[in-house]
This record gives C-alpha cells, sequence and structure tokens, in this order.
C-alpha cells in the first residue's frame, strides 16, 4: 500500500520574517498537489509566525529539536510542549548535525521523539550513515542500530516519520544511487517491522540529502520512499515547488 507522500523543509539556522513570504508560494503549491503533505521547519523564533501564515496555506510548519524533558533547567533548550504550543504539528529529532554537533546519541534521539508524541506532535526521527560506514559496506547495519535505538515503541504511521539522511549526501550535491537508496528503504521498512510490528508498514520514510528539483522525481518514485527531507532546496519557494510537483 503506497502511503501519502510528505515533503518536508528543513531551514536550519536560516530565514527571516521577510522569508515567510516563500510559504505563500509554496502553500499553493500545496493545495494544487492535494495526494502530497508539505511541511516547512524554520528555526523556533520563526514557528509561531510562520504556523500563522501558514493556516489557511494547507501546509504544516515544525521544529527542528525538542528537549526530552517537560520543563526545567535546560538554559536554550526548548520542551516538546512548547513547540506545540508555538504551532508547531511536527518537530525534526536526530538531524546528523545534532547528533554531530551536539553529541547526541540514539537514547537522546529516542527520548526526544517520545516526548514529541507524548506532547501531540509527529516525531520525524533522523537516521543515516556516514560515508566511512558506507565504504566499509556497514551502512545498513548502522542505521538498522540507529532505528533499533532511536524508534519509540510507542510510534504509529500518525506520529512517527523516518527520515533517512545519509550523513555524505547532506548538502553536498551528492546523491546515493537509486538502488542504493531503494535498498536501505526497503531495510529501514523490514526493521519498523520488527521494531512496531504491523504498525512499521504505516511509517512513512522520508530520503534527505541534496534532493532538488533535478533528481527529485527520480528519488521520489523509488519503492519505500514516502516523501522527502529537503535542506537547501526548501528555502526558496522556486526551488520546493518542484520537488513538491514531482512527489505528486
Ligand atoms: C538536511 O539537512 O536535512 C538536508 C537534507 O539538507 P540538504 O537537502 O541541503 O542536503
Amino acid at each position: 500500500m503506497a502511503l501519502r507522500k510528505l515533503v518536508a523543509g528543513n531551514w536550519k539556522m536560516n530565514g527571516d520574517r521577510a522569508a515567510l513570504g516563500e510559504l505563500h508560494a509554496i502553500g499553493a503549491a500545496a493545495r494544487a498537489t492535494s495526494q502530497v503533505d508539505v511541511a516547512i521547519c524554520p528555526p523556533f523564533t520563526l514557528i509561531s509566525a510562520a504556523a500563522e501564515v501558514a493556516e489557511g496555506e494547507g501546509i504544516s510548519i515544525g521544529g527542528q529539536d525538542c528537549h526530552a524533558n517537560a520543563k526545567g533547567a535546560h538554559t536554550g533548550c526548548v520542551s516538546a510542549a512548547m513547540v506545540k504550543e508555538a504551532g508547531a504539528a511536527l518537530v525534526i529529532v536526530g538531524h546528523s548535525e545534532r547528533r554531530t554537533d551536539q553529541g547526541e546519541t540514539d537514547a537522546d534521539v529516542h527520548a526526544k521523539a517520545a516526548a514529541a508524541i507524548a506532547a501531540g506532535l509527529t516525531a520525524v526521527v533522523c537516521v543515516g550513515e556516514t560515508e566511512a560506514e558506507r565504504d566499509a559496506g556497514r551502512a545498513v547495519a548502522v542505521v538498522e542500530a540507529q532505528l533499533e535505538g532511536s524508534v519509540p515503541r510507542e510510534g504509529q504511521g500518525v506520529n512517527l516519520v523516518i527520515a533517512y539522511e545519509p550523513v555524505w549526501a547532506i548538502g553536498t550535491g551528492r546523491t546515493p544511487s537509486a538502488a542504493d537508496v531503494a535498498e536501505m528503504h526497503a531495510a529501514i521498512r523490514a526493521k519498523l517491522g520488527d521494531v512496531l510490528g504491523g504498525e512499521g508498514a504505516n511509517v512513512r520514510i522520508l530520503y534527505g540529502g541534496s534532493v532538488k528539483p533535478g533528481n527529485a522525481a527520480e528519488l521520489l518514485h523509488i519503492a519505500d520512499v514516502d516523501g522527502a527531507l529537503v535542506g537547501g532546496a526548501s528555502l526558496k519557494a522556486a526551488d520546493f515547488v518542484p520537488i513538491i510537483e514531482a512527489a505528486g
């Protein structure tokens, strides 16, 4: 059974209020491609304003991280409930930049994803191998281990999304071959079945890493690719809209 596709943009530490004007053209494309869900994940400071602009545009707003705890002495952090109250419907957890820059472990990602789900958000759990791990023939094993450690067992099709993002493909303009993407997404689907039982079939698996207008159609129509997580090409509607259209 094909799942409804999700195309989500990760603005990372980019964007300002003026950039929210892009949401109108993105929303128009989302409404015109009604079989595709569309989301934008701006920095925390823009979630509230983005949610106001997005209302009626047919797109969802997401956060890029949340803390595992509900509240407390965690200076500079934001809880899942805060992300939700600001207007988000989903939150990315375990992005490779956070795993690298902040040293987040699978256990950290698991706790954040569980907190997100408990707060009523959809958790977008990121996994992916480094280039050295792929070269060593360990890509699938690495990702399976990340899933084992990161995926909350209460995950379901409605509150959990997996984003497969090979670290070496993020922001580099390089992508895996279609065969490698197909192999990995099939392995992720099988592992979700082990971890979540029948519910694993309902969890969307996004591909992320240098998705662009020129390669989106091929990547988005590989078996078990249920959408895309898009970084650089989500900042401008002119780049992001063709990716949404390619998913339809
Ligand atoms: C990302 O960081 O989630 C990402 C996919 O980035 P890019 O599309 O720029 O490679």
